[in-house]
């Protein structure tokens, strides 16, 4: 493919990209379980008509664009609010969740840097669950990851955390919750833990931060994971999760400015002018931040409440559901709308391959990650599934049901799925995925033209 020589019409480009989406899944729909957070179409007008206006403007320099320095304190102002974040607490509005856990890491180590000199070879602890933006943080950052096993509920083992620990520890991050689970991590005691060596503590509520607020005000018990609890020092909440902002948008908070200091950049002697810089990107998107700052203004409190009480309605639909089906059971004892379908062991008999229920789940066009260590099957549950909520259980009971009774055994890229994840070699399996990656851009496409 080469550039057009001449330039192609606006609604001949237009009727190209609708062909080319034919095969997407339906970001906008109900049966997608990952990657949208589907909300209602007017929370979406908001945000798009937010992001055209400022889709030009660029936030690297705050003094050029006021409009959007504006924007991102009141976000930011809105979320320490939110997460309980004391006088002094600051962040900055980042691309996604994972540049929030890059500078975490960075903040961490150049505090660690200023803080804790004798240290050369810094370390931070992370429960096997956590986000793998948190390994690929370290790996960018040059800090060495020690992960934290899991109890049989799939949160932190706390004391192996603390036999873990050592002098060159400078971070220990909880998540809140974890995404394959929906499960918290006892933030009270790793940042206990945390506190009483002096280091900092980091607690990764990318998918929870702008959803379990709301929660608690809906009267739900949580265990407390913000900056209530004493040793928390930061906090990542993604924007363009569960407040429904467009996607490049996230939140950094720190426990004090002293300790946003470590995570800027500035370079004072380039020729180009007396730089610095906050985050990673250098030019960032005011568009993302202006959608970010409108769809929080036109929801508001109530809007909010409203969308989490119907997120969790669908939630508990769909968990009672999974429960009444034999064989299956949800892992753990998650706390919001996220959901993994798991065997249930003490039905040995109704043991299904889960990676077939997908297969057939997908035929009905219900897209479900699966997820491995053990087997199961991923949802996040949006507002905009409690529309279907009970279709999804009635054709999940079909699929397992079906599966059951012909004996149908995984094939093709399934069948490769569970195998890939069950090979002791784990090294060689990481070579399949580079070189799964890597062909990525030579793959037929479904349409042609
Ligand atoms: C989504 C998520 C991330 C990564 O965020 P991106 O916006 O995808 O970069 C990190 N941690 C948790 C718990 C998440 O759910």
């Amino acid at each position: 493919m080469k550039i057009p020589q001449q330039g192609i019409d606006q609604s001949d480009l237009r009727a190209r990209m609708e062909k080319y989406r034919m095969g997407d899944g339906d970001a906008a729909g109900a049966r997608l379980f990952s990657l949208v957070y589907a909300t209602r179409s007017d929370v979406l007008d908001v945000a798009k008509d937010a992001y055209e206006r400022f889709f030009s403007e660029n936030a690297l320099n705050p003094m050029t664009f006021p409009s959007l320095r504006r924007f991102e304190t009141e976000v930011l102002d809105i979320a320490i609010e939110l997460l309980h974040g004391p006088e002094g607490a600051a962040g900055s509005m980042t691309s996604g969740g994972s540049e929030s856990l890059l500078l975490a890491v960075k903040t961490a180590r150049d505090w660690a840097r200023a803080n804790r000199p004798h240290v050369t070879r810094p370390e931070m602890l992370l429960p096997a669950t956590a986000h793998p933006a948190l390994l690929k943080a370290a790996h960018i950052v040059g800090v060495e990851p020690i992960v934290v096993p899991v109890t049989n509920t799939f949160a932190a083992d706390v004391e192996a955390a603390r036999s873990l620990v050592t002098d060159d520890t400078i971070l220990v991050v909880g998540s809140a919750p974890q995404y394959p689970h929906g499960v918290m991590d006892p933030i009270r005691e790793l940042a206990e833990l945390a506190a009483s060596r002096g280091i900092l503590c980091h607690v990764d509520s990318c998918i929870g931060g702008f959803f379990l607020p709301w929660l608690e005000k809906l009267g739900h018990e949580l265990p407390p994971f913000d900056f209530r609890v004493p040793g928390v020092t930061s906090i990542s909440a993604d924007l363009h999760k569960y407040a429904y902002a467009a996607k490049g948008a996230s939140v950094l908070l720190h426990r004090s400015r002293a300790l946003r200091r470590h995570q800027y950049f500035v370079h004072p002697d380039w020729p180009g002018g007396l730089f610095g810089s906050p985050s990673i990107l250098g030019t960032r998107p005011g568009g993302a931040i202006a959608a970010a700052w409108a769809v929080m203004h036109y929801l508001g409190a109530e809007g909010y409440l409203d969308l989490t009480r119907r997120a969790m309605d669908a939630t508990k639909r769909m968990a009672d559901g999974v429960r009444g089906i034999p064989g299956l059971r949800i892992l753990g004892n998650p706390v919001m709308s996220i959901l993994a379908i798991g065997i249930d062991d003490r039905q040995a008999e109704d043991a299904v391959d889960l990676n077939v229920v997908a297969d057939r789940m997908l035929a009905k066009s219900w897209r479900i990650d699966r997820q491995q260590r053990p087997t199961s099957l991923h949802l996040t549950v949006s507002p905009a599934h409690d529309a279907v909520a009970d279709t999804f259980v009635a054709d999940l009971r079909e699929a397992v049901a079906h599966v059951r009774s012909t004996g149908e055994q995984a094939q093709g890229p399934s069948a490769m799925y569970g195998m890939l994840g069950q090979l002791p070699d784990r090294a060689f399996v990481g070579e399949a995925l580079l070189d799964f990656m890597d062909g990525m851009d030579s793959m037929p496409t479904m349409l042609e033209g």
